[in-house]
């Protein structure tokens, strides 16, 4: 097997009596000593994001690789410390994002939608209600290109679900059904069609009575795959419903589990034999995310425990030669153990994430890859600031752009 991971050098939980002590109380709450170490090190590198970024490529809007993300990033710093310099910095990044809209996708992560729910959430924040407004009726306009696309894919990055993100993006942030439910639901519908009749088309219908298609492939990951449509259908208040979550879902994610290495990690495509990646887009720390939401809806164990199978794995092959990044890399990876210490409480993932923040507050000790776009929201720096602000508050955290 290629090795694409680093060793990881760092001592578990059980082996280290009293050694969480360090990172966090009885409570999981971090202690001040290292918060503020966290802190030091958000500060220190966004100087250094700011600086990379004078020469990013300045017609990139996107919030994968361009000024949305860097936007979304200063957002959530707002969000989690309070201060105003980062909402003025959200909104200038946010501008410049609008400025360069393609046209070409309507996605959070890769089209127009997430540059214009971003900015609208901005100007919501700065009490500018009608360019906040204005924002939001550009995005609907989008709402039935991606009802009626012919040909149009259904995953994240490019899909109906990366629109569907964006109108729920809206809704939690302004904390309010800004976009009426309707219109979630009604691309949860078309979602179930497209998925329906490329299994009957495909004749997987006994296997997988849902399939999704990218560049003629059955991704699994997130970015492009499965598990990311699976994940959005399984949410409450999308519109799947019991019957269908029964008929047409669960089996589904079923055949998904089924088709896990005996390393414990998945596929990056259906019928890939290759047990080669561990980050979000591709493997096991992507794919935890269905499991652990098909847990909470169907409170089947054997849900629970593949994810924290998942967890194992991450915490073997999870430090990755490949950088630090959210999409894949080290910061990504990350967010698997805050997935699980949410849900289970269990201080041994909170104190993996941040032996995972260590290591990535070690940025660029370890010899990893440079990415292309290093200073970006998925691709580099502006991530991993995302994750070590979001191990401030665990319980808090998400995946940014992913998760509900
Ligand atoms: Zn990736």
């Amino acid at each position: 097997m290629e090795v694409r991971a680093l060793k990881n050098p760092y001592t578990d939980y059980h082996e280290t009596p009293g050694g969480a002590q360090y990172h966090f109380d009885h409570r999981g709450r971090l202690t001040a000593d290292f918060a503020g170490r966290v802190s030091d090190k958000i500060s220190e590198l966004l100087f250094h994001m700011e600086n990379g970024l004078k020469s990013a490529d300045p017609r990139d809007c996107s919030v994968y690789t361009g000024w949305a993300g860097i936007a979304l990033l200063y957002l959530h710093l707002h969000r989690t410390f309070g201060e105003i310099t980062f909402l003025q910095r959200a909104l200038d990044y946010a501008c410049r994002s609008l400025q360069s809209l393609t046209g070409r996708w309507a996605t959070f992560l890769c089209g127009d939608a997430g540059p214009l729910a971003v900015a609208a959430v901005v100007f919501h924040r700065l009490q500018r209600r009608q360019e906040a407004d204005e924002c939001l009726s550009r995005l609907l306009h989008y709402h039935q290109f991606i009802m009626r696309g012919e040909g149009l894919p259904d995953e994240l990055l490019f899909g109906r679900i990366g629109y569907l993100f964006s109108l729920n993006f809206i809704n939690q942030e302004f904390e309010q059904e800004k976009i009426p439910i309707q219109y979630i639901q009604q691309i949860s519908e078309v979602v179930l069609t497209s998925g329906e009749s490329l299994s009957k088309r495909s004749c997987n219908q006994e296997q997988s009575p849902l399939l999704y298609e990218w560049h003629q492939k059955y991704y699994v990951g997130p970015a492009h795959g499965l598990a990311g449509i699976y994940y959005f259908l399984l949410q409450p208040g999308f519109g799947v419903g019991e019957t269908r979550l029964l008929k047409l879902v669960k089996p589904s994610v079923d055949y998904l589990c089924y088709l896990r290495f005996p390393s414990r990690n998945y596929p990056a495509c259906i019928g890939d034999t290759r047990d080669l990646l561990v980050h979000w887009c591709h493997g096991a720390p992507g794919v935890i995310y269905m499991l652990l939401q098909a847990y909470k809806v169907f409170g089947m164990d054997q849900y629970l425990a593949d994810a924290l199978q998942c967890g194992e794995v991450v915490w073997q092959r999870g430090l990755l030669k490949k950088g630090y990044s959210l999409c894949h890399g080290v910061a990504g990876n990350a967010y698997v153990f805050l997935a699980l210490y949410k849900l289970t409480h269990d201080p041994k993932h909170l104190y993996r994430a941040c032996m995972f923040a260590e290591w990535c507050m070690d940025y660029g000790k370890h010899g990893c890859r440079t990415p292309d776009r290093p200073f970006s929201l998925f691709e580099g720096m502006a991530g991993t600031i995302y994750f070590l602000a979001d191990l401030l508050q665990p319980m808090k955290s998400k995946f940014p752009a992913f998760e509900i």
